[in-house]
């Protein structure tokens, strides 16, 4: 091992074996053959060194705050590359933290693999205690796509393929791979380490549907007379933008995309349905579902979608068929071959009726208009509330296309989600699937990192709170980013009561008069408190140009913001009264 590949600190007591290298190596050496080149996570024993080899080799390594933070960092890679982020964690806690994001990754169908430095198996299972110790591969197991443990540095590139494997292929997901630290450190001749490395082949193979599957989705969908097509993030992910817009050329079917999926086609495209959700649960004869699950999001299929609409489904995994309501014709296959197939074989016209077009249109240029009416009688309101916020930050964001959305909270999310159009395919990211809160100051730094563009995040108060001291990766990294929080000082909004009056905070008050701002700058970010709307669109005008770390501190009012937007049923009505 040369003394360059380890922590300098370290340096002068390590003697140079030109002919021996550690299993620390062999991992990196390993993630550089599967084309590994950035890495995300946060150092301490037994990955250390691991990180610093890591380094020389070539990797970028993102060191982070918070685990969890690194973690969100790397899904966000994967979802936005196609290959899987990966996530360094030290053992316990570490991993730990670092294990919500890849189940996270895994809820949501992001490839991402967890690397994680364990303790030695011994003391682990007999159950004697030591530093760090966590039976780490069985915690992860059961919550994970894949998981794999490695003891000795000699199966390292096989189980660093088989990673890769499972996090890309079939469904996406997060991988575990648990490496105990005696294989870490422990040492192996360098020609014996040379001979285990390959270059896999086929990582990611397409899968082809079954021919009379897609005869039986064409023959559904060319009979349709007020059909839709529902784009998820699936096919953000699986890039078939080109064959989506084909389909949608050639049929005139209406769109309406999930939340990931905005602008796959674009939002404001003469098919795009996208104000017309209940429309289109109500009176569409048949739905294509492109990489969407008909889950939680979508009522399960129920709610308020007509009980005779028939579904098409393309997906590539073969148990999300049937999972919440029957589907007429799956199309199991990977979406570009299942798309291929499925417009070879399409007629050149289908029985749409033309005024189920004219009637989505028209109700989409009322909603519009409406739409814009709300925001223009916020401009003036002071405090500002979140639609104020947005009349500035839509105009804006839409002309800049080509920056990256994060976007968390409950009305911030919501709201930010309604407001701004988005025109290009993986340019709106967001907490998903789980509605987790925390994914914000991770995710801007995989996506700033993964694609080189300018990232945009716009936070609540208190998404911003759960992963807010990473800011400072975003500082070290240079990165051009901007934080945008819009600060209504709580959970949902800053004005809940506390039932005892004992003078305690309620539940979902936070900081009404925080001066976030103050937190970029301790990190060296440009920064600035606005309280109008024509502030902050200077503000973020000039952040976006200056390519700068930037925390732009947005102050609403208490009472901007209500409970969990359109998700009603899940907040007891009886404290209402409390919230709104
Ligand atoms: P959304 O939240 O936007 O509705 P979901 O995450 O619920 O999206 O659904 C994405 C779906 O896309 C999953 O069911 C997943 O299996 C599927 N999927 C992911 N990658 C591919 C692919 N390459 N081809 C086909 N389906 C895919
Ligand atoms: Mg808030």
């Amino acid at each position: 091992m040369s003394t360059a590949n380890i922590n300098p600190a370290n340096a002068a007591a390590t003697p140079s074996y030109p002919n021996q290298v550690t299993g620390m190596w062999v991992l990196a050496k390993a993630l550089t053959m599967v084309g590994v080149q950035d890495m995300y996570g946060l150092v301490g024993i037994p990955v250390t060194d691991f990180a610093y080899v890591a380094q020389e080799m070539g990797i970028r390594f993102f060191g982070f705050r918070h685990e969890q933070n690194a973690g969100m960092a790397a899904q966000t890679y994967g979802y936005l590359t196609g290959k899987p982020g990966v996530l360094l964690t030290v053992s316990s806690l570490g991993f730990l933290n670092g294990l919500t994001a890849t189940i996270n990754a895994t809820v949501n169908c992001y490839p991402m693999i967890q690397i994680s430095g364990s303790s030695e198996r011994n003391p682990i299972d007999l159950q004697q205690g030591n530093y760090e110790a966590l039976d780490q591969l069985a915690v992860a197991k059961p919550l994970v796509k894949q998981a794999f443990r490695v003891n000795d540095p000699k199966d390292i590139p096989t189980a660093v393929v088989r990673a890769y494997r499972a996090a890309v292929s079939g469904r996406p997901g997060g991988v575990y791979l648990d490496i105990t630290t005696p294989c870490l450190g422990q040492v192996l001749d360098r020609d014996v380490a040379e001979s285990l490395f390959y270059r896999p082949v086929d990582m990611c193979p397409a899968m082809v549907p079954d021919p009379e599957a897609v005869k039986r989705a064409v023959q559904l969908l060319a009979q349709a007379k007020q059909p839709a097509l529902l784009i998820g993030k699936g096919a953000a992910y699986a890039r078939v933008e080109d064959l989506l817009k084909q389909l949608v050329d050639k049929t005139g079917i209406p769109y309406l995309p999930m939340s990931m999926a905005k602008g796959v086609l674009p939002d404001d495209g003469p098919q795009s349905a996208l104000a017309c959700r209940s429309t289109i649960m109500q009176e569409a004869d048949v739905v294509v579902l492109a990489g969407a699950r008909l889950n939680w999001l979508l009522s399960r299929g129920h709610g308020k979608w007509s009980p005779d609409t028939k579904f098409i489904q393309l997906d590539i995994d073969p148990e999300e068929i049937d999972c919440n309501r029957p589907i007429a014709a799956p199309v199991i296959g990977d979406l570009r071959s299942s798309l291929t197939a499925i417009l070879a074989e399409l007629p050149d016209k289908i029985a749409m009726d033309p005024a189920w077009t004219a009637k989505l249109q028209a109700e989409t240029k009322a909603k519009n208009a409406k739409f814009a009416e709300r925001l223009q009688a916020n401009v003036a309101a002071s405090p500002m509330n979140h639609w104020s916020a947005l009349s500035a930050i839509k105009p804006i964001l839409e002309a800049n296309p080509d920056v990256i959305l994060v976007n968390e909270g409950a009305n911030t999310l919501d709201d930010t989600r309604d407001a701004v159009n988005m025109s290009l395919p993986r340019h709106r990211i967001d907490c998903a699937t789980w509605a987790i809160m925390g994914m914000g100051m991770g995710s801007v730094v995989g996506a700033a990192t993964a694609t080189g563009k300018s990232v945009v995040a716009v936070e609540g108060d208190s998404a911003f709170g759960f992963s807010g001291m990473d800011f400072s990766t975003i500082c070290r990294f240079k990165l051009p980013v901007t934080v945008v929080i819009l600060n209504n000082g709580g959970i949902y909004n800053g004005i809940g009561v506390n039932l005892s009056h004992n003078g305690d905070p309620a539940p979902t008050t936070l900081d009404i008069n925080a001066r976030y701002d103050k937190l970029g700058e301790c990190f060296g970010a440009d920064t600035y408190y606005v309280t109008t709307p024509d502030e902050l669109t200077k503000a973020l005008t000039a952040s976006i140009a200056s390519k700068r770390p930037t925390l732009i501190d947005v102050q609403l009012a208490a009472a901007a913001g209500k409970e969990s937007g359109h998700i009603g049923y899940l907040n007891p009505e009886s404290l209402q009264h409390i919230i709104v």
